[in-house]
């Protein structure tokens, strides 16, 4: 069974600023991983080089397997076009830090969309599938909502059942409660630790250490564009072995 994300070599720079340095990264599946570090690590770049809304300049990353954004030809990596990065996308979710709604679809719309439009299936199928991931979120009530009537936290919830909606296999977060108020964390947290333990691969870039502890399988700590260290949650946040890891826990918790 190939990794359900292998990274290797992944470097990228903005102009001189060097943002990710050779990052090597292993995430089995069914793994629940957090990547943790200071603000401008590079968390964010790397997780969005796995679905290939941000690009390598050297390194490649593959998602069970297959590679991602390129294929090789003579030995080298070309990039694929428009239509098979975006099936390749299809079949990885992504959860922003600003949920990412379309602000003119209901919530249910919102879920509903790409199953409709990717996988066409009828609309009073997807209607069915959407409610059920509505109410696995615990937002069924707001389904003929406007994104703009819900709280951050419903609004969070949304755009994981739409994550959810065409049944990745992999899920990547993206500082997904940094854009909330305090008391909307939790609600948000919950409904991630539910899916975490259901088979499906999840990587969570956070600030939530104490979140991260509770349940990732595996943390990996980045700072100024390196993975520093990483290994089973308690270890790395219990018992960071590295003074950068540990200086960084330090503050944090
Ligand atoms: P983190 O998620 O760890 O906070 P990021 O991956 O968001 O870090 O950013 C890493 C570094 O790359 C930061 O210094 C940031 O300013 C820079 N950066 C990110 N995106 C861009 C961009 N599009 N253009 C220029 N610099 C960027």
């Amino acid at each position: 069974m190939p990794a359900a994300v292998q990274i290797r070599g992944a470097t990228k720079s903005y102009g001189a600023h060097r943002v990710l340095d050779g990052i090597d990264l292993d995430v089995r599946a069914g793994q629940v991983a957090a990547v943790i570090g200071p603000s401008g690590a590079g968390k964010s770049t790397l997780l969005r080089t796995v679905n290939h809304l941000d690009r390598l300049d050297l390194g490649y990353v593959r998602v069970f397997g297959e590679l991602i954004g390129v294929r090789e030809r003579n030995g080298r990596l070309h990039e694929l076009g428009g239509r098979a990065i975006r099936a390749q996308r299809a079949r990885i979710g992504f959860v922003f830090q600003n949920f990412n709604l379309f602000p003119h679809l209901t919530i249910l719309e919102n879920v509903i969309e790409a199953p409709l439009a990717l996988r066409r299936h009828p609309q009073d199928v997807a209607r069915r599938q959407g409610l059920a991931l509505l109410e696995r979120v615990g937002i069924a009530d707001k389904a003929d909502a406007y994104p703009r009537q819900l709280s951050g936290g419903q609004q969070q919830r949304a755009a994981i059942a739409r994550a959810l909606a065409l049944e990745p296999e992999l899920i990547l977060f993206d500082e997904p409660t940094s854009a909330l108020d305090p008391e909307l964390v939790g609600e948000v947290l919950a409904v991630i630790r539910e899916l975490a333990g259901t088979g499906t691969t999840l990587v969570i870039v956070t600030h939530e250490v104490a979140f991260a502890r509770e349940v990732a399988d595996v943390v990996f700590f980045m700072d100024s564009g390196r993975l520093i260290e990483h290994g089973p949650a308690a270890q790395v946040i219990d018992h960071p072995r590295h003074p950068r890891t540990r200086e960084f826990i330090g503050k944090v918790l």
